[in-house]
């Protein structure tokens, strides 16, 4: 599996839980975000009230759960954590809805992916805090509400675009996430190596930062790689050489691309003449799955201006033939 597809969410999971950030003041980076939410935790508390609910989006890995766990902690309220496919049925939902106490947050992550029936729940709960749930079946059924708490729900979605409008329209406030600035993943690798007990010095925590995708989950991924590799081929201590060494070892190249991510580009300038190509047909001439391609690889590499999405498709630009070794062909030049 390649790196990219390694942000998203796996066995490592609960890797990650010692390196997140506990407090908004370790939580780097997303200044706009942190100052409007500062201020809506503040408001809510000075009303005594529940926040409003929330939906994040953005790629996996730019800390849309470490925030939310951070609001819970800011608020002084039980957090729930749950996803989108582990609420298949709506006792699922209706189980963790009546569960909620005032204030209580409901987190549920990749919420695009929330059947139909599910959501439907969610409408009132969300609305008038009323659980409806339908006792009976066929001519005796009958729709029994239960109320609710008031409380806030999270939901967090790579794809904001995949939530139908009636549950987007029910949270109160949408923010995306967006990619970290070197500096930012640099002082998120010196807290963490210190957490990890890792020597690294100033130039080998900008060199993993510079290769890390702009995501934090891939920063503190590849900071692990690079202490393997510290330790067996050298003293330990990571410095420039030593990360640069490690990551071409990996194949993720000086800008953090890593194999995927160069044979989606060199597919679409090698078979498509740069584009414009079809999602699908990227993705059967890869054999990479859409879903992936566009939740994971493109954000990133249209982020650094790679790959542009037009009407008609994907088109490589000409810095990312450039970087790849090939001459831009004449239309680039006008
Ligand atoms: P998402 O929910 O968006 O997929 P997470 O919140 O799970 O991302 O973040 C993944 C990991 O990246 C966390 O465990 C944490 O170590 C790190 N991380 C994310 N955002 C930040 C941040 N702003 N500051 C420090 N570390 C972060």
């Amino acid at each position: 599996r390649s790196e990219a597809l390694q942000a998203q969410k796996g066995r490592e999971d609960h890797h990650e839980e010692n390196l997140r950030p506990k407090n908004l003041d370790d939580y780097a980076g997303q200044k706009e975000l942190k100052a409007v939410l500062s201020l809506l935790v503040a408001a809510a508390r000075h009303r005594s009230e529940p926040l409003d609910h929330l939906l994040f989006y953005g790629p996996p890995g730019l800390g849309k759960t470490s925030i939310s766990l951070i609001l819970a902690h800011e608020m002084g309220v039980n957090i729930h954590l749950t996803t989108a496919p582990a609420l298949e049925r709506p006792r699922d939902i209706a189980g963790l809805l009546v569960k909620l106490q005032r204030g209580d947050i409901l987190f549920i992550d990749e919420i695009h992916r929330l059947p139909r029936i599910t959501e439907e729940i969610l409408y009132p709960a969300m609305e008038d805090f009323r659980l409806d749930i339908t006792v009976g079946k066929g001519q005796n059924a009958r729709i029994t509400s239960v109320p609710l708490p008031r409380f806030t729900l999270i939901g967090a979605t790579t794809r904001v675009g995949a939530l139908s409008s009636p549950l987007r329209d029910r949270f109160g406030f949408i923010q995306r996430l967006r990619f970290y600035e070197v500096d930012e993943l640099t002082g998120i690798l010196h807290r963490n190596a210190q957490l990890l007990q890792i020597a690294i010095d100033e130039a080998g925590a900008s060199e993993i930062a510079r290769r890390s995708r702009g995501t934090p989950r891939i920063a503190n991924r590849l900071l692990k790689r690079v202490r393997d590799y510290a330790q067996v081929e050298s003293d330990g201590l990571i410095t420039e050489p030593v990360a640069c060494a490690a990551l071409e070892l990996f194949e993720v190249d000086p800008l953090g691309l890593d194999w995927t991510d160069r044979r989606l580009l060199q597919t679409l300038i090698e078979h498509y003449n740069g584009g414009p190509v079809g999602i699908e047909s990227l993705a059967a001439a890869t054999g990479e799955d859409s879903q992936t391609i566009e939740e994971v690889y493109e954000p990133y590499l249209m982020q650094i201006g790679y790959l542009l999405r037009t009407a008609r498709g994907r088109m490589a630009s000409a810095a990312a033939y450039r970087h790849l070794g090939y001459t831009p062909p004449q239309r680039f030049e006008q």
